[in-house]
């Protein structure tokens, strides 16, 4: 059968009415993977005769009448950074190359009881840094759209999976961007829920303060029946909360005519003091074009625009690369050659480099210049979200300054490669929620190349967020759009 642009919805029905098994759906996907992975790496880990054992499992409970919801049987690839019980998990190092978690992440424990086939173990950035996969110690994933440039990071073989269906749908994680940026670049949609609303137990921590997992999918509708089934409070993530339980989520937003959109002047013509980043180059004009237009669409369905500031963006780069250093210097401190074995020679450049740069900014004679100032702006830039928030309902933005970049473009240059985020990393320092969905294509060398838009919203918002991008690919058809791979 053919697995080619397959939804959530599209199986289920297919499943209900018995046009395919979960098994023959399964060996579809398996044998498309089997052509394509060769050519694009999208999985470091292939557990495809398990995921064979677990469809004949729905299969008999579809039989019996029991089916666990509308998951079930659904394929989905989870980013190698999340722990499952007894599957290799190397989080993209070779430090973990012979990992077999003794227990799987919460998300994985959820998305098996509602019947979901962990299809693949995708590859990342090592321990996620980076945007592009090129950091991964397996080597970097392929963008569908055009196979000599990058899917972006660190969630990058998740975001190919979707874009070039090897399943319909995947989890990321975004500790900056790491969901938005892939989906971005690969034309698909992901979704970066409120910092919190999904426990991050079995995730390999990269940035505590920051990480958050994620659906990626064709819509924003299979990224809400994922993100239903993954949330909420969790005795063994203590940041977690019920985001069900969140005052604005009762209410439906179903109407875009009631939106108020705010356009951050910042996001359109970023950051270009010099003292800052130096490199920071205007956003790219036909990305721009291509935001403008999907701001005319929804304003045509009624949405109100105003303009609005968020003047301490502009230092959201410097707060992360403080923070999410000193954090991941923290967290790396594990890999020690004690309980892992012999690890340090592997660490990668990367790596290395937040190791030294996180262990200089929270080192006794620098704690004070360094992470603590960068912690007390980050506060400036979450109370200007909040304050922008009492005025409108989200905020809209490119997702990246670029188009998917080539092989080596940026590699070689970490502030280039940190520049791409610029745009998405804002949002992580203030735990909010934001989407990333399909709005369009630029053309590059003869090809097009799928760009996001970002929709951002207030802490809690995150159904809210969601039932807009639904709205919008109600009446727009980019999210259905792939690539030709095969
Ligand atoms: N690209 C950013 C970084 O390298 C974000 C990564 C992420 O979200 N995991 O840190």
């Amino acid at each position: 059968m053919q697995v080619e642009n397959l939804t959530i919805d599209k199986i289920r029905r297919g499943l209900d009415r018995k046009d395919f098994s979960v098994v023959e759906l399964i060996k579809s996907y398996i044998s498309r993977a089997k052509k394509l992975n060769p050519k694009l790496n999208v999985f470091i880990t292939e557990n495809f005769d398990l995921a064979l054992e677990k469809a004949r499992q729905a299969d008999e409970r579809r039989q019996k009448n029991e089916i666990l919801g509308e998951l079930d049987g659904v394929p989905v690839a989870i980013k190698d950074a999340i722990c499952v019980k007894n599957i290799l998990t190397t989080a993209g190092s070779k430090i973990l190359q012979n990992y077999y978690p003794p227990y799987s992440a919460t998300v994985i424990e959820k998305l098996e009881s509602a019947g979901a086939i962990i299809f693949g173990k995708t590859n990342l950035d090592a321990f996620a840094h980076g945007s592009s996969t090129e950091n991964s110690d397996f080597g970097p994933s392929k963008n569908p759209w055009d196979l000599s440039r990058v899917p972006g990071g660190s969630s990058g073989g998740s975001a190919v999976a979707v874009s070039a269906s090897l399943a319909p749908a995947a989890l990321g994680s975004d500790t900056g961007g790491s969901i938005r940026l892939p989906a971005s670049f690969c034309g698909i949609t992901g979704f970066k829920p409120t910092y919190g609303a999904v426990s991050r137990y079995g995730l390999i921590a990269m940035a505590s303060s920051f990480d958050q997992i994620g659906p990626m999918a064709s819509s924003a509708q299979e990224c809400r029946q994922i993100f239903e089934v993954i949330s909420g409070r969790d005795q063994r993530d203590a940041t977690s909360f019920d985001v069900k339980d969140a005052n604005n989520t009762n209410k439906k937003f179903n109407q875009l005519a009631n939106m108020t959109i705010g356009l951050p002047k910042e996001y359109f013509t970023p950051f270009r003091e010099k003292s800052l980043t130096g490199l920071a180059d205007e956003i790219d004009s036909d990305v721009k074009q291509v935001i403008k237009k999907a701001i005319a669409i929804l304003q045509n369905q009624g949405a109100k625009i105003v303009n609005v500031s968020l003047p301490n963006s502009k230092y959201g780069l410097a707060v992360y690369y403080i923070v999410q250093p000193t954090e991941v210097a923290s967290n790396l401190a594990r890999y020690d050659g004690i309980l892992f074995g012999k690890t340090r020679e592997y660490f990668g450049q990367e790596a290395k480099r937040r190791i030294m740069l996180g262990t200089f900014t929270s080192s006794a004679g620098y704690v004070q210049k360094y992470y603590h100032t960068a912690q007390k702006v980050r506060e400036l830039i979450k109370q200007d979200f909040d304050k922008v928030f009492e005025k409108v309902d989200m905020i809209i933005s490119p997702v990246s300054p670029t188009p998917a970049f080539k092989f080596g473009e940026k590699v070689e240059d970490p502030l280039k490669m940190y520049l791409s985020d610029i745009l998405t990393v804002p949002v992580n320092p203030a735990g909010l929620p934001a989407i990333s969905a399909p709005a369009g294509f630029v053309k590059r060398e003869g090809k097009d190349l799928p760009v996001g838009m970002q929709i951002i919203g207030a802490q809690k918002a995150d159904y809210k967020i969601l039932e807009v991008v639904e709205k919008y690919q109600e009446i727009t058809d980019w999210h259905n759009i792939k690539p030709k791979v095969l």
